[in-house]
């Protein structure tokens, strides 16, 4: 079973071998039939189209894996590598399972072009898929994050990006931000700066098409303040607040009172 990257905008993206492996799958595995064909249709294949999205049935993952033991059958997505925000995870595992070698042609990612031109730390990063939608949940999913010595990457839709950069300026006003849109495609962007400037420009300039945000990693200052909190919630997995904050207080010297109420605030979460 090949997991074939396909183009996220431009078609010259294509690589050989995935040309070489569609040409040659008894059966192809997509998101969306008519997205597939549109791009066989461009590279001069016929091939056999099976729809596999995030509600395909386990009879339909059964077949798949069924005809994958007879011949060469490959998966791809609507754009970019199956699995990486797309489906594909359980065909996978249980291909692996059922004994199906499974291998992955490489090629085009939208986190990894983003980080490979943002100029952001790319030694660590951290790829945490789509910000949730609503307001709390995003605030709370970047809060987990805070103490992540990592480039945090996201994909992210126009209507949402101002909303998410205004969160993230609030919490992290000293970060430095990028916005890559529309990667490898005609209006392609990436604009970088803090959270507060990237906001004004996007409400002063709506934004259209895809986006991957990325986040850089917190400064050496911030971190002691972030690793507290991992602290806090380990104690208090054992402990209520009060005996935490003690634990923690003595532990890395920081005011006991500081730090039970930010133990509470924890709790309360
Ligand atoms: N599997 C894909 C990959 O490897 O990049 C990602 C699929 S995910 C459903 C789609 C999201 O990826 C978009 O909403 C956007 O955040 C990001 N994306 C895909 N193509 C992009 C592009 N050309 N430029 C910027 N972001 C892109």
């Amino acid at each position: 079973m090949y997991i074939v990257a396909t183009p996220i905008g431009n078609l010259g993206d294509i690589t050989l071998r995935a040309i070489q492996v569609l040409a040659g799958a008894a059966l192809v595995a997509c998101e969306d039939t008519r997205v597939t064909g549109k791009l066989l249709k461009h590279i001069g294949i016929k091939a056999k189209l099976q729809r596999l999205d995030d509600h395909a049935s386990e009879q339909v993952r059964a077949r798949i894996i069924d005809e994958a033991r007879r011949a060469p059958v490959a998966l791809v997505s609507d754009a970019g590598t199956p699995l990486i925000s797309d489906p594909g995870y359980r065909l996978v595992r249980e291909a692996r399972s059922a004994g199906v070698t499974v291998t992955s042609i490489p090629g085009p990612c939208a986190a990894i072009s983003a980080l490979a031109m943002a100029g952001l730390p790319s030694d660590r990063f951290l790829f945490a898929g789509f910000l949730p939608v609503k307001d709390k949940a995003r605030r709370e999913t970047l809060e987990g994050l805070a103490g992540t010595a990592a480039t945090l990457v996201f994909y992210e839709t126009a209507p949402r990006l101002e909303r998410s950069l205004t969160a993230i300026a609030e919490l992290w006003p000293d970060r430095d931000v990028a916005v890559a849109r529309e990667l490898t495609k005609l209006h392609e962007e990436c604009r970088t700066g803090n959270a507060a400037a990237l906001a004004a420009h996007y409400a002063a300039h709506p934004p259209k098409g895809e986006i991957v945000l990325l986040i850089g990693p917190p400064a050496e200052a911030e971190a002691p303040v972030l690793d507290t909190d991992a602290l806090l919630r380990a104690a208090m997995a054992e402990a209520g607040p009060g005996k935490a904050a003690g634990q923690v207080a003595k532990a890395t010297g920081i005011n006991r009172a500081v730090l039970y109420a930010r133990a509470l605030e924890l709790k309360g979460e």
